[in-house]
């Protein structure tokens, strides 16, 4: 059953001497529920303006999204926030996401307390403690976090916390956004295997982007190749992988070793 639906979306910004600029140009794919879309391309490829679009954040000049059947696109207000609650985004920056005042337990039930009525959340005290520290169980964090600040946890810890706040609301789809793409190599693996785990705990479906290939082969099951704002190549992870058929994905291939 197909959850996201993403009908020729462009979107264009005015360049030098008032030419158009397409960094999203007429692109299409969908996304299975349950499965992961890998969308992989260079920096400037018009990757987070296909999730900004996806996300509601920015209109495309033209196309339609669906989510689950509704339109995303020219959503109203009021449809947007039921949306919203359905898809969550987790940004490269790990920190730039969190509230330096907030203590970790607001910062993950602050989605819950903002969607309370529509999501028929448990919005007591108590209530709220205990998803609290279902979250930290769910993202390999100590329940001692709770009360702790941003700045006292590391990189990838806070990505865990990003990706705790995320799911507070227990949405269907994740857009990943270079989730990784800050953290040191190792530290980086872990949130990705972390991510596995909870795509199978939480029934997710993924867009997951990134630039770098092995990232992308090792979570996706379909790939969609990017470049200048155009879809490239688009098809089941094994097959891009084996059988590239477009000269920038096999230099994609090329550049960077499978991970194990
Ligand atoms: P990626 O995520 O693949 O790195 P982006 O979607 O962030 O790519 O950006 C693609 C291109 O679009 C970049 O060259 C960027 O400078 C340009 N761009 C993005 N937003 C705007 C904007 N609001 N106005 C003008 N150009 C923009
Ligand atoms: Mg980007």
């Amino acid at each position: 059953m197909v959850l996201v639906d993403v009908a020729a979306i462009s979107k264009s910004y005015a360049g030098a001497g008032g030419k158009r600029i397409f960094v999203t140009d007429a692109v299409t794919f969908s996304i299975e529920r349950g499965e992961t879309l890998g969308l992989v391309g260079e920096s400037g490829s018009g990757k987070s303006t296909v999730a900004r679009i996806l996300l509601g954040l920015i209109e495309p000049d033209a196309g339609k999204v669906f989510f689950d059947g509704l339109a995303v696109t020219g959503a109203s207000g009021a449809e947007m926030r039921r949306l919203r609650r359905r898809m969550q985004p987790v940004f490269q920056d790990p920190f730039a996401a969190l509230n330096p005042r907030m203590r970790v337990a607001e910062i993950v039930t602050e989605p819950l307390t903002i969607y309370r009525r529509e999501a028929g959340v448990d919005g007591s005290r108590t209530g709220l403690r205990r998803q609290a520290s279902e979250l930290m169980r769910a993202v390999g964090l100590d329940e001692s976090a709770l009360g702790r600040y941003p700045h006292e946890f590391s990189g990838g810890q806070r990505q865990r916390i990003n990706i705790a706040r995320a799911l507070a609301l227990r949405p269907e789809l994740l857009i990943l956004d270079e989730p990784v793409s800050a953290l040191d190599v190792s530290v980086g693996a872990q949130v990705v295997n972390l991510l596995r785990d909870l795509q199978r705990e939480f029934h997710l479906t993924y867009l997951f982007i990134s630039h770098s290939m092995p990232l992308v082969r090792y979570l996706s099951t379909n790939i969609a190749v990017m470049r200048n704002g155009k879809l490239v190549e688009i098809g089941r992870c094994e097959d891009i992988c084996n059988h590239p058929s477009d000269e920038y994905t096999k230099s994609l291939l090329a550049a960077t070793p499978a991970m194990a």
